[in-house]
């Protein structure tokens, strides 16, 4: 992903990414996320700065947020957070999906959004009850739901990414699904649903990392994050994507029949 083209200088402009507990919540590339976020900001001349909100942070941070991201993690490390997740955390946490913060929530952090997550072990990790859903594992004997996968979102555009969870998830009926699995498990392998889309906050199980994959999910945060702060329209110059674009295009000849 090389920007070949002239940038319009948008100097003026800054973000502030969020990354919630990178030391507890990133498995398979999550940190590929941050990683694509920061760069097609720089690359279009946008300031990006990410604050690592690890265990114990400042609930007052979650205010100075554009763009909020939390990737995935064990049973264990979503314990440690869930724990960590004070009323004020959930409050503030809430507000900004509310208030239209966009936000890309990953695997375990997806779960986290949704009302519980039960483990294999029947024991509940409480969930922050922003989105209308909950998880289970059905525990010993049943499989993790793992591989390629490949969805297609309301605007009829194909995300690609791999999965890697026991938890399956259901949707209450108004919550919107991210989209509609063509080929892997999604939200519970029953379905055909994967992920959730709520406001400006996506839910997805899509690991990979997800946004490498399917910058034009990159570029939906950036623009809904500058369209929010600076409170005009904003329309982000093109980027040179043809890398991505075949990288897509070959997962998509391997895994859809
Ligand atoms: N612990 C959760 C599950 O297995 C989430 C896994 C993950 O984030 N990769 O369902």
């Amino acid at each position: 992903m090389k920007n070949n083209q002239s940038s319009i200088v948008n100097r003026q402009y800054s973000l502030t990414i969020g990354w919630l507990y990178p030391g507890l919540m990133s498995t398979y590339g999550d940190r590929g996320n941050i990683i694509v976020l920061t760069k097609r900001c720089e690359w279009r001349g946008i300031k990006a700065e990410v604050l690592n909100l690890n265990q114990d942070f400042d609930s007052k941070l979650l205010n100075d947020l554009d763009i909020i991201f939390m990737g995935g993690a064990q049973d264990l490390q979503q314990k440690i957070v869930s724990s960590d997740f004070s009323k004020e955390k959930i409050k503030l946490l809430r507000e900004k999906v509310e208030n239209g913060i966009p936000g890309l929530y990953v695997c375990g952090a997806y779960q986290f959004l949704g009302k519980y997550y039960k483990e294999a072990n029947r024991s509940k990790i409480k969930g922050l009850g922003i989105l209308d859903l909950f998880t289970e594992n059905p525990g010993e004997g049943k499989k993790r739901l793992i591989g390629n996968i490949a969805i297609k979102n309301s605007d009829g555009n194909v995300i690609v990414g791999f999965e890697n969870h026991g938890g399956r998830t259901y949707l209450g009926e108004r919550l919107k699904p991210f989209g509609h699995v063509m080929e892997g498990f999604g939200n519970n392998g029953i379905d055909k649903t994967e992920g959730a889309i709520y406001k400006n906050s996506i839910g997805t199980y899509l690991h990979g990392p997800i946004l490498p994959k399917n910058p034009e999910i990159a570029d939906f945060l950036i623009e809904k994050a500058l369209v929010r702060k600076y409170k005009k329209k904003i329309k982000l110059e093109k980027l040179d994507d043809s890398l991505s674009k075949k990288a897509k295009e070959t997962i998509l000849r391997k895994i859809v029949s």
